[in-house]
């Protein structure tokens, strides 16, 4: 049987409009952007149109997109390069949440390692929730830089990144605000005017496109220092030859208006299925203002790890949260920074695709039902089917 994946939070499949898009520059097209040639024209053609297909979807001007070699670097490039552009100006002052992904979290503490930041970390609720006062408080007169995330990757809590921009202007006008949406990228409305911003995050691979491709949104006038430097491409923001067939296939916010609210259907119908079929599961993340086809829980009397691997004889491809490189099971920091405590470690995150069908939804919650009982039962790999 063809494995169930529900995992698209940590990588989507590529859809195969995207898989086209790339061919073409995977084939006979080919070309440096930075030539002056015919086959460089073309290659250059197809770089902008691929910004004005992201600017549109991120609410922006073509100008304001720069593309990168995924979230991660959209990331370092948003934190490292606001203090090195902005910092001696303004501060050095970094405000983030604890629910932040590791490329922002790793990312300020290193900062803050090298004595190049003053952090502060920002706390959240028993939903995941962080509260714009909260975050208004931390703010100072040297504050150069908010991080908060517009979509949790484990839990899918979405945070009213508007409010919490407003309230830092409030505050500090020159403060910057940037936000990961990496996880939102083809699920949720984005735009820098909308959500309030400076700064977006975005990832290809989260939204039906190929891994190690992304952007950094940056409103005009503030972009960042370059982090990479060399031949000046991207206007000088981040040097390399453009992944041609990578921003060619960044095409993904065009079905959001379809793809969301199916989603958010067949989530809500995982989520009551398994909350009625497995004894104490208990979801996680805000009921309300979720990303469209993440499930999250935590599963008490089951180790997250065990249970994973069950799951994946059983033939469902899942995850604990976020995709650990190591694979070695950590408690989740989201759920400790969400008071779970021990519970931190039982997490179960189920995230739906644009290509999961409700045959599978149903299949999937029978599958977590019977898994969940092997781990409780103290069966692990391998243990008949109960
Ligand atoms: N930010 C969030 C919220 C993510 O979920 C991820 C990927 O897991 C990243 C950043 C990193 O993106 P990438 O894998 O493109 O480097």
């Amino acid at each position: 049987m063809k494995p169930l994946y529900l995992d698209h939070a940590a990588t989507t499949p590529l859809d195969p409009e995207v898989r086209a898009a790339m061919l073409t520059w995977l084939g006979d097209r080919f070309g440096n952007p930075s030539s002056v040639h015919g086959h460089g024209r073309q290659a250059r053609a197809a770089v902008d149109e691929a910004r004005d297909r992201v600017a549109d979807a991120a609410g922006c001007a073509a100008r304001e997109v720069t593309f990168t070699s995924g979230g991660t670097e959209a990331d370092n490039l948003a934190l490292r390069g606001v203090l090195e552009r902005w910092g001696p100006e303004r501060g050095r002052h970094l405000v983030v949440s604890a629910v932040e992904h590791e490329a922002v979290l790793a990312t300020a503490d290193a900062l803050a390692g090298a004595g190049r930041a003053e952090l502060t970390v920002v706390g959240c609720d028993r939903s995941g929730r962080v509260d714009p006062a909260e975050v208004a408080a931390a703010i100072r007169p040297d504050t150069v830089l908010v991080s908060v995330m517009l979509a949790n990757n484990e839990i899918g809590t979405v945070e009213d990144v508007a409010s919490i921009a407003g309230a830092v202007r409030a505050r500090n006008p020159r403060a910057l605000v940037h936000t990961d949406a990496v996880q939102a990228l083809g699920r949720l409305p984005l735009g820098l005017d909308a959500l309030g911003v400076d700064l977006i995050s975005l990832s290809a691979h989260k939204a039906y496109g190929p891994q190690g491709v992304g952007a950094l949104v940056a409103r005009h006038g503030v972009f960042p220092a370059a982090q990479l430097t060399g031949g000046g491409q991207e206007r000088g923001r981040r040097s390399g030859t453009e992944n041609v067939a990578g921003v060619a296939a960044l095409v993904a916010q065009r079905r959001r208006e379809t793809d969301a609210p199916e989603l958010s259907r067949l989530a809500g119908w995982l989520t009551d299925l398994l909350t009625e079929s497995v004894p104490g599961l208990d979801p996680t993340g805000d009921p309300a203002v979720r990303l469209p086809g993440l499930c999250s829980f935590v599963v008490p009397g089951s180790r997250s790890d065990l249970l994973l691997a069950v799951l994946d004889e059983l033939g469902v491809c899942a995850s604990a949260g976020s995709a650990c490189s190591s694979g070695a099971p950590v408690p989740s920091h989201v759920l400790q920074a969400m008071g779970f405590g021990e519970l931190a470690g039982s997490a179960l995150r189920l995230s739906l695709g644009r290509f999961t069908t409700g045959a599978e939804v149903e299949t999937a919650a029978e599958l977590v039902r019977v898994a969940v009982a092997r781990v409780r039962g103290g069966g692990g790999v391998g243990a008949p089917i109960r």
